[in-house]
């Protein structure tokens, strides 16, 4: 059942310093401005970047040890409508998209708002997340959600808009590709999803978890590699082609028709963007999801001479949301098998070291932990 009930505080819950969650309560926001609407946000996704945020390891260490609102995965119902909006009403289900875009930049202008530089993004650099009762959007940036779909499944509309950008805007995936995934978490898992249902021909998913692998065989992949260890004293870039040169050997890519058309790392391991660019096809495309280590050492004169081209990928642009429902509404990609534990408002300290441990307290695998919105 999904709770329609509207609180009367405005509770929330943040990182209180590096580390330390709590709880606390913040006024309830007060007539929108004519363009926004107030959403109660009622199922919260939580995921590595917040894990990066509350243990403080993001860039811009002074913004990220101040107290701060968490959460930016969330679908909730619409509270209050602004004077001018016209797309939504009180009452609507909708996922929402968690920034705020100037539309004046000229990245903005050009259509490339995951660039804008005047953004606020829900938990990041100072601006409040969505672990709120109550939080204030663009109505643009809110999607109504079809009635097939539950208000958890809104939530994941977040990281498949994510896998979206990936796969159609930033990769631009030929047909028929064969695709190599490093990372089988959450983000990974949709960028399998998305490549699977827009016609990939191979999925290969590359981790270090067997059991996590497994669940990508379920759930998307075609084909799974544990990846090798590294032996003792040997270098990354050493090891990272020799791990190439194995996934090669196992899978017969060096075979016409055969070779890895796109790597996506959702991982930011140094080692995993390494093999990946050795693993890449002549031609072919990588492209950067994951953020880990920022600086690593890359094989460059390998992307040199296989005319590789190199691409990064952030959150998402114009209609990554909305193909992200219409994929899920039509039934070409399911987001329930992925939400593995769900906690109340009350317990997100437990949905924060579910999702850093990957493992929740009933002992199972951890892929995606939903945080219900407070009650009263
Ligand atoms: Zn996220
Ligand atoms: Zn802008």
């Amino acid at each position: 059942m999904e709770s329609t009930e509207l609180p009367c505080t405005n509770h929330v819950c943040m990182m209180q310093a590096v580390g330390r969650l709590g709880w606390d309560k913040r006024p309830i926001p007060a007539e929108p401005e004519p363009y926004e609407v107030v959403i109660a946000p009622k199922k919260t996704g939580i995921c590595g970047s917040d894990m990066h945020v509350f243990l403080s390891e993001s860039a811009g260490k002074d913004a990220s040890t101040k107290p701060i609102v968490l959460g930016h995965e969330s679908a909730g119902i619409v509270t209050k409508v602004g004077s001018k909006v016209t797309t939504l009403k009180v009452g609507d289900r909708v996922a929402m998209e968690p920034g705020k875009y100037c539309l004046r930049c000229e990245f903005c202008k050009s259509g490339s708002y995951s660039q804008c530089q005047n953004v606020k993004f829900a938990a990041a650099e100072g601006i409040d997340g969505t672990l709120q009762a109550y939080y204030s959007l663009p109505a643009d940036v809110c999607y109504k959600l079809p009635d097939s779909m539950s208000l958890e499944e809104g939530a994941l509309i977040e990281p498949l808009a994510v896998a979206v950008m990936v796969i159609v805007s930033v990769a631009q995936m030929p047909h028929n590709a064969n695709v190599a995934v490093f990372g089988a978490g959450p983000v990974g898992l949709l960028t399998m999803a998305v490549a699977k249902a827009l016609g990939a021909r191979r999925i290969l998913a590359i981790d270090v978890q067997q059991q996590r692998l497994a669940f990508a065989k379920d759930y998307a992949a075609t084909d799974i590699h544990v990846s090798v260890p590294r032996n003792a004293g040997e270098e990354s870039i050493a090891y990272a082609q020799r791990h190439a040169q194995v996934i090669s050997d196992k899978f017969c890519l060096d075979q016409p028709g055969r070779g890895i058309d796109l790597v996506i790392d959702c991982s930011g391991a140094p080692v995993c963007i390494q093999t990946g660019i050795f693993l890449a096809k002549r031609r072919g495309t990588y492209v950067q999801v994951g953020a880990g280590t920022p600086n690593v050492l890359v094989p460059m004169v390998t992307v040199l001479v296989k005319e590789l081209r190199i691409k990064g990928s952030l959150r998402y642009g114009p209609g990554c949301y909305d193909m992200a429902i219409d994929l899920v509404h039509q039934g070409r990609i399911q987001l329930k098998p992925l939400i593995t534990h769900r906690f109340p408002f009350s317990q997100a300290d437990l949905a924060f070291k579910t999702t850093k441990d990957g493992v929740g307290p009933d002992g199972k695998l951890a892929i995606k932990t939903i945080i219900d919105g407070p009650l009263d």
